[in-house]
């Protein structure tokens, strides 16, 4: 470094936060509430881009290119590593570019993913977490942390029915690392020679299954940890999206008289895109007919443990009996991302399963370091036991998990449950599912959007799925000269059927693709998901994500705004008519 560089000494650390915190904070709150004031104007009504005029806070429309973005970034100096630093006044520089450039969001339209505004507990826990640095793998440097996660997953194990003497949990980097977990505990336990030998110790392919709706995370953890993608099988699902217990059933048994060793199987408590709850009560009675360790996803649906209504919290019927329990309250209860909790019936498990000695981290006295011996294979069945001899209640978190340095996540949720209460998360969970209802009602009642579950069906989760279809009708259909085939009915021959059914799908998913992004200028950013099974022809949906934040008149001005771009792009599409009859 030359001489004359500027310097910013490392040796006044609290001098440099003053003066970094004092210039930031008020541009984040100005980033909120210019948020809050678009809340504020769907709420008041009017339309402030009936013109193409108006503005959002949602995002800038430069972010709409990745190529202008970057050239922006690059030569407005936001991207430049140089020699010399740049100090407080360099970062309040940056903080421009990196606020206006970025998704908001708190923005009232962004409804797109499973996690929205992040709440301002949360966002102060954020801060404080930065501030005191603490790694949670060991207890003697994150005593109070430890304590928080301990209490914080032992309350959300009890939330879910996990009441036994051992219960609690972990928390973890997100719900895919969630689940994964649960898989290596699941394999540790039931098969705890695989700790040593691999997965070969075991004869016969061990199996997983997760419902066809399943979190595409089983998957990738199943190539992770050596089992590879051939051992997830996705049990058929119902029209909702529930996985059927009986086929379940069906494919186990299958599975066992080849000779192949079913071990694990994970239901879905609110599935990514329709929102759905497996069966639990029923997967349970199979996974324990058959051995299976029983895992419930509920990163997202798990938020409903929260609601007050009995038939929100009844989704989660028998997510009790489950031997681990994922969930994100990073996702529905709008925690920070990311904060996930991986729950067990008995902690004990997760001890055994993951404890590897490692005397440099872990100081333990010899009691424990006898339980740590991988040849004390665990017994599955210990909800009977109480804690006690054999049982010492472990603080060095990270024994029990896949990591080692770990943030403290917990604290984001600790610092929100306390400020609103549990009642204030009922309200938010409850209120936010009756803006779904009323969603789906208005999508039942616009002539223009049709659901993609039955019309007059309650929605599951807080999704709401439909399509764009003008007048009812799909804007592009196979029509012959006397009228609309029913391709259901095989009007066509089966190849041209499929084929035809194909590109009529691509077509329609080029009408909701292109609504989705018309709308992103006008405040709104919702996502959609590909065709249903059987459902090619339909093309993908639109899945709107409505959260503990939103308002009534939101969802309302949403359904306007997509019949508007809808109707819009239609009208284009005629002049420019396509290669698949797009009128009568
Ligand atoms: C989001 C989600 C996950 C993955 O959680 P991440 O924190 O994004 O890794 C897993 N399962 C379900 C059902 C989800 O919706």
């Amino acid at each position: 470094m030359p001489a004359q560089a500027h310097f910013e000494s490392t040796y006044e650390r609290a001098v440099q936060l003053e003066q970094i915190l004092s210039n930031t904070v008020p541009e984040l709150i100005k980033f909120v509430n210019a948020a809050e004031k678009e809340r504020s104007q769907h709420i008041a009504g009017g339309s402030p881009f009936a013109n193409g005029g108006g503005h959002t806070s949602l995002v800038d429309p430069l972010c709409g290119s990745r190529e202008s973005l970057e050239k922006t970034l690059s030569s407005n100096g936001f991207l430049a590593l140089n020699e010399e630093g740049a100090g407080a006044q360099g970062l309040q520089r940056l903080l421009d570019s990196l606020l206006r450039y970025s998704v908001n969001t708190s923005a009232p339209g962004f409804m797109d993913k499973l996690y929205a505004a992040p709440l301002p507990p949360g966002i102060a826990a954020e801060l404080v977490l930065g501030v005191l640095n603490t790694n949670l793998h060991v207890f003697q440097v994150s005593p109070v942390l430890s304590l928080v996660e301990k209490h914080m997953t032992k309350a959300m194990a009890k939330i879910f029915g996990l009441n036994g003497p051992r219960s609690g949990g972990v928390s973890v980097q997100g719900g895919s690392a969630s689940n994964m977990t649960s898989i290596v505990v699941a394999r540790n336990t039931l098969f705890p020679e695989t700790k040593v030998e691999g997965n070969g110790a075991v004869k016969g392919q061990l199996l997983l299954y997760t419902s066809a709706h399943g979190h595409y995370s089983i998957e990738k953890a199943a190539q992770a940890l050596g089992f590879g993608s051939s051992s997830v099988i996705a049990v058929p699902v119902d029209e909702c999206g529930r996985m059927l217990a009986s086929e379940l059933e069906r494919l186990v048994v299958e599975a066992e008289h080849q000779g192949k060793v079913p071990f694990y199987v994970n239901a879905t408590a609110g599935s990514t895109v329709l929102g759905s709850f497996d069966p639990f009560e029923n997967i349970h009675k199979i996974a324990r007919e058959h051995n299976l360790w029983f895992h419930v996803d509920a990163a997202w649906g798990g938020g409903f443990a929260f609601a007050a209504k009995p038939e929100l919290k009844g989704q989660l019927r028998g997510v009790g009996l489950a031997d681990s329990v994922a969930t994100n309250p990073h996702k529905m209860l709008g925690v920070p991302v990311t904060c996930s909790f991986l729950l067990a019936k008995d902690l004990k498990q997760f001890k055994e399963a993951n404890t590897l000695k490692a005397g440099y981290l872990f100081h333990d006295d010899d009691e424990t370091a006898q339980s740590r011996d991988i040849s004390n294979g665990a017994s599955k069945n210990s909800d009977d036991e109480t804690p006690g001899d054999d049982w010492n209640e472990p603080w060095d978190l990270a024994d029990l998990t896949l990591q080692c340095g770990r943030r403290g996540d917990s604290l984001k949720f600790f610092f929100c449950w306390k400020y609103y209460g549990t009642s204030g998360y009922s309200t938010m969970v409850d209120v936010a599912y009756m803006n779904a209802c009323h969603m789906s009602t208005l999508v039942d009642r616009e002539s223009n959007l049709t659901p993609v579950l039955s019309k007059g069906r309650a929605p599951d989760c807080l999704q709401v799925c439909f399509y764009f279809t003008p007048a009812g009708q799909f804007v592009h259909e196979l029509f012959t000269e006397s009228g609309r085939i029913n391709v259901q009915e095989g009007g066509v021959d089966q190849t041209t059927e499929k084929s035809q059914r194909a590109r009529l799908g691509k077509l329609n998913s080029q009408v909701t693709s292109g609504i989705a992004k018309a709308l992103i200028p006008r405040g709104f950013m919702i996502d959609f998901a590909p065709a249903l099974e059987g459902q090619e022809d339909r093309g993908s949906f639109f899945r709107v994500v409505v959260n503990i934040s939103t308002v009534r008149e939101t969802v309302e001005r949403l359904i306007q705004e997509v019949v508007t771009v809808g109707t819009s792009l239609v009208a284009d599409l005629k002049t420019n008519a396509g290669p698949v009859g797009l009128q009568r």
